[in-house]
């Protein structure tokens, strides 16, 4: 199984795409992580990306296309991944479908988390007030607005693009974890 999440940032797609990759043996890929590791070993990728991702924009779509591609190839991705905050734009969206055609790839769905974007700020303006007390609480607002704001005009589009393709499959992110698990369960059809 292939599987695509979409979702702004703080609707819970880590939470959700650990579940399922777990649940169905499926390599987690998130390309958050991988460009967290390469920012905490100092390496060039990592000194290329720090800035951009300090400020909650989109580091170059060649770039985490390359990551997905070299990933996606690794024997634990054999009985297929989860795909988690990739692709991000429409031009890695058709990276991502010409790089699987090439390997006889399809996707099976992509999930989409629906949010109410007001409650979302409200929640990440909390959790963030909560969790970073020696950190400017304004600047990582900011910082957070910005995510939401790139994740309107970039990522969004994204819904569309895969409707058309018969592959969305929309869901609950505001309920619980569990709920939430479940619906994705559903839709999958397991
Ligand atoms: P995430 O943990 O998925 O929210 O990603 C953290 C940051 O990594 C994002 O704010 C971007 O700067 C960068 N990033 C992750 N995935 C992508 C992607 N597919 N395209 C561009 N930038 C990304």
């Amino acid at each position: 199984m292939r599987i695509v999440f979409l979702g702004p940032p703080g609707a819970g797609k880590g939470t959700q795409a650990m579940k399922i990759s777990v649940a169905h043996g499926l390599a987690h890929l998130s390309t958050g992580d991988i460009l967290r590791e390469e920012v905490d070993s100092e390496s060039d990728l990592g000194c290329r990306v720090k800035d951009i991702m300090a400020r909650g924009d989109l580091v170059p779509d060649d770039l985490v296309t390359n990551i997905i591609g070299t990933r996606v190839a690794t024997p634990d991705c054999a009985r297929g991944f989860v795909l988690d905050g990739f692709p991000r734009t429409l031009s890695q969206a058709e990276m991502l479908d010409e790089m699987l055609m090439q390997k006889d790839m399809t996707l099976d769905a992509v999930i989409e988390l629906n949010v109410n974007e007001e409650e979302l700020s409200n929640r990440i303006a909390g959790r963030t007030a909560e969790t970073q007390g020696d950190v400017r609480v304004d600047d990582s607002v900011e910082i957070l607005r910005n995510r939401l704001a790139v994740y309107r005009e970039q990522t969004l589009p994204l819904s569309g693009y895969y409707e058309t393709r018969g592959l969305l499959r929309s869901v609950d992110g505001m309920a619980g974890i569990d709920e939430v698990n479940r619906q994705i369960e559903a839709v999958l059809g397991s």
